[in-house]
């Protein structure tokens, strides 16, 4: 199995965010990819490949280009105007007919208009680490196109929050969407006929930004399962109201256990059949972990290798993972292998 995996995601190391009304560590550090990689790369059967540089209009595709603009240039434009010198953070947040209108020309401004919370902060390295995230994505949906059967792009920064315009929940570029329109794209082009592809969302938040995004494309099916939005990041959106012809909510509520989260999952794997696709994106997050902090689900660590095990038995289709959150670094490694075993040749 080929891991995709990029070094430039050390350089986004944000010092703090503003979570729970205090100040803390940044909860998304360079130490979870770091953690997941060492685990890894020594095991038998895999591969660790570097990504591939892409052209930005693969990124052009599902980001406006304004919004990709400010990522590549927030960060100068604040400290050239004498602002906060570890990072951008937004001081207020452009509501409803506020953001109807232009972003404007300060710092500030752009910062309430572009980002969606308190706890997403763009750095000095910010820009190159998402963009090399987003070509992890992208490396690992080429590797599918010439005949993998599975690949694990281990993003950092995570993707699944940043919508259409927009940052949040640690995440800048959406790197789910952005890997099914290249697959979408360049696999019907190459063979002549039109393909589809689902995502499945597995982390325990909801995958706001990717649902942004789905609706504004075709042939993507989105399917989230996520701890109830009532009383989770990214607390909005994420409800059965939301769901339609290609946009399915699973929300759950504190405290699901294995058993309870497998038999949601059936459903999901069912709904992504009925939809008939041809290549599967797993936005995995293990926050779904009974002890991650910032999730109050109840799953162990093996019940991660029976969902891939489902997917394996039920959907005879390529599939690309691609790393979301989870934040117990005790178990985070252990978990995420706990997912990918399944998908790993057994020793010889
Ligand atoms: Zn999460």
């Amino acid at each position: 199995m080929k891991v995709v995996y990029s070094p430039y995601h050390i350089l986004h190391d944000p010092p703090k965010e503003f979570i729970s009304n205090h100040i803390e560590n940044y909860g998304e550090s360079p130490f979870r990819a770091e953690l997941i990689f060492e685990a890894l790369m020594d095991l038998p059967g895999i591969e660790v490949i570097r990504p591939v540089e892409f052209s930005i209009d693969h990124l052009l595709k599902v980001h406006s280009e304004e919004y990709i603009k400010y990522l590549e240039t927030a960060y100068d434009d604040w400290i050239e105007a004498g602002l906060w010198s570890e990072g951008v953070l937004p001081e207020f947040f452009a509501l409803g007919r506020i953001r109807q209108n232009s972003p404007g020309k300060s710092p500030v401004g752009k910062a309430g208009y572009y980002m969606t919370d308190s706890c997403t902060m763009i750095v000095k390295g910010t820009w190159e680490a998402v963009r090399h995230s987003a070509y992890t994505a992208l490396t690992g949906a080429q590797n599918l196109l010439n005949g993998d059967a599975v690949v694990f792009s281990l993003c950092r920064p995570p993707g699944h929050h940043a919508g259409y315009d927009y940052s949040g929940g640690y995440c800048f570029l959406n790197n789910a969407t952005i890997a099914a329109r290249y697959l979408i794209d360049v696999g019907s082009a190459t063979t002549f006929s039109q393909k589809k592809v689902a995502i499945l969302d597995i982390d325990f938040h909801h995958g706001n930004g990717t649902q942004d995004v789905v609706q504004r494309q075709e042939n993507i099916l989105f399917v989230s399962i996520h701890g109830d939005p009532d009383y989770n990041y990214p607390y909005l959106t994420g409800s059965v109201a939301e769901n339609s012809e290609k946009n399915i909510n699973y929300p759950l509520p504190s405290g699901t256990t294995d058993k309870e989260y497998e038999s949601v999952f059936q459903l999901a794997v069912t709904d992504i059949i009925k939809f008939g696709v041809d290549y599967l994106i797993v936005s995995l997050g293990v926050d779904t972990f009974e002890f991650d902090q910032l999730g109050d689900f109840k799953l162990t660590s093996p019940e991660y290798s029976r969902l891939s095990e489902i997917l394996i038995t039920e959907l005879e289709i390529p599939i690309l993972v691609i790393m979301e959150g989870g934040y117990n670094t005790d178990y985070l490694a252990a978990n995420v292998l706990s997912f990918l075993r399944p998908f790993m040749p057994d020793p010889a």
